[in-house]
């Protein structure tokens, strides 16, 4: 999961400060310090925490607040509240709509992940419904061409290029001409990421861009740089007009929360983020969604638009309602867990829903996580209908445990082990109840 560690350590956070009997001074203290030092080692900006800090306290003023207030609540909402100011950079300057021609231009340092990107934001649309379309004006890294060209071949992208002409400024132009006759509606074109000098790339960059006069100038960046991304963000808004940002390799690395706090922080909205190497390892970036993920509240947006990608609409309506319904039952997480195992990549997925991240499915163990859950559903197969559709865990007495265990050839301790993994996501489930289905980026219900 993205920024697991980060999100792990004020989820914990938080979750000490709810075990404590009494909310007081010394407990929130306790707890913004331990957010704090999170924040700090994931290499946000000190200034950032420290305005946070005290933008939180401003909030909560325990003193003030009479008995009977959720002061927990009032605390959770606050972190959630500062963390996605943190991270918000407004709107990019244009975003493309579907049927109507767009140029948009990828500028960035090689190495950045620039054309891998350029790939995925392609594909990613390609899955849409879009006409998107290659362009490489990269002639001065040798390969660039043949970089782009096999992964636009892999994904089934039309590109264009060339391995004799040298000048970038007429590559693009002519890219970007014969995609537009071609009624292609997404046009991207991938631009040169390092030259001798700074100066060069920057001016080179300014002679594409006056050239193709893109919709959209979007700038790529490696989130393992961490607040130094600010600097870079700053200089590259100097010469050409980003509108957009998309950080990558946020799969590998502790420092992207410091990395996107910095960005934000130069005004340079995080339209995408890049989670690794494979084309669909991309991933909206939306700030309300991504910090409820990151907090263990789930992403809902990034959820629906998964399932969107993988199911299509006509087929899922039903499950999605029951989701939101709160009443969570045996049953229900069966359906889930069967639908999950069709949808793939799984833990893409699956680490978008509240609860199912970390504990069962940890990045990199996704055969293991899946020969779990096949397991568990093999359980569920013993159950009788009245198990499978209670919400009443107290059902589940000794009698009914070893019959299942003894239908489903696995030992009593297996079926406690799923019955408590019920137990565990249902009492997360129980928080969602009343769930409207959000429209993307709408975490107001949360
Ligand atoms: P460019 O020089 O900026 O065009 O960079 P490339 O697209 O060639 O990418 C450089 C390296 O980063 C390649 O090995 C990519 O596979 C890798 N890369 C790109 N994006 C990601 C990402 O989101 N996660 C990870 N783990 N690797 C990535």
């Amino acid at each position: 999961m993205v920024l697991a560690q980060l999100g792990g350590s004020i989820s914990r956070a938080l979750q000490q400060m709810s075990n404590a009997t009494v909310i007081d001074e010394k407990v929130l203290k306790e707890c913004l310090n331990e957010i704090t030092r999170a924040l700090v080692q994931a290499d946000v900006q000190f200034k950032l925490v420290c305005d946070m800090q005290t933008n939180i306290k401003k909030i909560v003023n325990l003193e003030d607040l009479a008995a009977g207030h959720d002061k927990r609540k009032i605390i959770q909402q606050a972190v959630f509240k500062e963390l996605c100011k943190m991270l918000d950079a407004g709107k990019p300057s244009f975003t493309p709509k579907k049927g109507k021609p767009s140029v948009v231009m990828f500028v960035g340092l090689q190495g950045s992940g620039k054309t891998t990107t350029c790939t995925k934001y392609a594909y990613y649309h390609q899955k849409k419904g879009w006409k998107p379309a290659l362009v490489c004006a990269d002639t001065f890294r040798a390969g660039a061409f043949d970089q782009l060209k096999q992964n636009a071949t892999k994904a089934k992208i039309p590109f264009y290029g060339s391995y004799m002409e040298s000048d970038p400024v007429k590559i693009a132009v002519d890219g970007v001409e014969r995609f537009k006759k071609e009624k292609c509606d997404l046009i991207i074109v991938d631009t040169s990421g390092r030259h001798k000098q700074e100066a060069a790339l920057f001016e080179e960059m300014r002679q594409v861009s006056e050239a193709t006069k893109p919709d959209l100038v979007i700038f790529v960046m490696d989130s393992s740089i961490g607040q130094a991304a600010f600097d870079q963000a700053q200089a590259f808004k100097q010469s050409v007009a980003v509108g957009a940002v998309i950080v990558t390799k946020m799969d590998g690395h502790a420092k992207g929360g410091g990395a996107l706090s910095a960005v934000a922080a130069t005004k340079s909205p995080v339209i995408f983020i890049g989670t690794g190497e494979h084309m669909d390892e991309f991933e909206v970036f939306d700030v309300k969604p991504f910090v409820s993920r990151l907090l263990g509240m789930g992403d809902w947006s990034g959820f629906m638009d998964k399932i969107h990608e993988v199911v299509p609409m006509d087929q899922q309506p039903e499950l999605l309602q029951k989701l939101s319904e709160g009443n969570f039952t045996l049953r229900i997480m069966y359906e889930q867990f069967q639908k999950i195992l069709k949808m793939g990549p799984i833990s893409q997925v699956f680490s978008m829903l509240p609860g199912f991240s970390a504990e069962l499915m940890p990045k990199g163990r996704e055969k293991e996580s899946q020969a779990k859950i096949k397991r568990y559903m093999t359980m569920m197969d013993s159950m009788t209908n009245e198990e499978l559709d209670s919400s009443n865990p107290k059902i589940m007495n000794e009698s009914r445990i070893m019959r299942i265990a003894r239908g489903a050839g696995r030992q009593v301790r297996e079926v406690m082990e799923m019955l408590e993994e019920y137990k565990r996501l249902a009492k997360i489930w129980s928080k969602m109840k009343g769930l409207k289905f959000p429209k993307k980026g709408d975490m107001s219900a949360l």
